[in-house]
C-alpha cells in the first residue's frame, strides 16, 4: 500500500471503532450505523482506496466535482450520496449519478429530481434535509420541521423517487447533543406519518457520537478519514 492508503486505512479504523463504541454506549447493536465517507475535495484515487478498504458509500456536496468523480469511479460498486445544497437547475443532473440525494429541502427540487431519475431508468433514494437552526435564522439550509410532511408527500407522489428518511447538520455554535435531541423529536413525529422513512443521516467527524446517541442510522464523515480539507469552500 502507498503511504496515503496506509493513512486512510488507519483513520478509517479509528472512525469505525468510534462508531462501534458509540453504538455500544447507546445500547444499539453493532452494525446499526452505516458510514458514508465524505470525499469532497479529495481525488478519485482516494475514493478508489476507500472502496478497496470496504467502504460502500461516499458523499459529495458539489455537483460538478461529484459528477466527474462518479464517472471516474464508475467501475466501483459504490453508492453515491449527494449531501450538498442543491440548485433546482442541477437537480436532474444530480439524479443521473447519485444513488441517494440527502439534501432535498424544498418542493421545487422534486420535479427535476424525478425527471433525472426517470431518464436514468432507476429509483433514487431521497432524504429530506431538516434545518435545526432556530426559527427565523437567516441562511438556513434545510426545510423547517413544519414543512417536512408536505415535502414528504410531494416526494412520495413523484416516481421514481423513494422517500427514505431525514438528514440534518448540527448548527455551528450549539452543543450538537442538544441539536440532535431536537432532531430525534422531529424524526419521531415524522415517522408517525411516514413509517417507512427510517433513515436518519446525522453526525460528522466532530459529533458522530452525539448523533448515534440520538438515533442516527448513517453518519457522514470526511476529515476524520481523509484529513483536513483546504479551507476555501
Ligand atoms: C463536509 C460535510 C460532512 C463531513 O464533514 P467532516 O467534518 O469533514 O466529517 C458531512 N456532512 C455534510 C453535509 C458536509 O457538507
Amino acid at each position: 500500500m502507498t503511504a496515503r492508503a496506509d493513512a486512510i486505512a488507519a483513520n478509517l479504523e479509528v472512525v469505525r471503532r468510534r462508531i462501534d463504541t458509540a453504538c455500544a454506549e447507546a445500547g444499539r447493536p453493532e452494525g446499526d450505523v452505516s458510514l458514508v465517507v465524505v470525499t469532497k475535495f479529495f481525488p478519485a484515487s482516494d475514493v478508489r482506496v476507500l472502496a478497496g478498504l470496504g467502504v460502500t458509500d461516499v458523499g459529495e456536496n458539489r455537483h460538478q466535482e461529484a459528477e466527474a468523480k462518479a464517472a471516474e469511479c464508475a467501475d466501483l460498486a459504490l453508492r453515491w450520496h449527494f449531501i450538498g445544497g442543491l440548485q433546482s437547475n442541477k437537480a436532474a443532473a444530480v439524479a443521473s449519478y447519485a444513488d441517494v440525494v440527502e439534501s432535498v429541502d424544498r418542493a421545487k427540487l422534486v420535479g427535476p429530481l424525478s425527471r433525472g431519475a426517470h431518464a436514468r431508468g432507476r429509483d433514487v433514494d431521497v432524504l429530506l434535509q431538516v434545518s435545526l437552526d432556530p426559527p427565523g435564522a437567516g441562511n438556513r439550509s434545510g426545510a423547517a420541521p413544519d414543512d417536512l410532511d408536505g415535502l414528504a408527500r410531494r416526494v412520495e407522489e413523484a416516481g421514481p423517487l423513494r422517500l427514505r428518511g431525514l438528514m440534518a447538520v448540527a448548527p455551528l455554535g450549539e452543543d450538537p447533543d442538544a441539536a440532535f435531541a431536537r432532531l430525534a423529536r422531529v424524526r419521531e413525529s415524522f415517522l408517525l406519518e411516514h413509517p417507512g422513512a427510517t433513515v436518519l443521516s446525522a453526525g460528522m467527524s466532530g459529533d458522530l457520537e452525539a448523533a448515534i446517541r440520538h438515533g442516527a442510522t448513517h453518519v457522514r464523515v470526511g476529515s476524520a478519514v481523509l484529513g483536513e480539507r483546504p479551507t476555501v469552500q
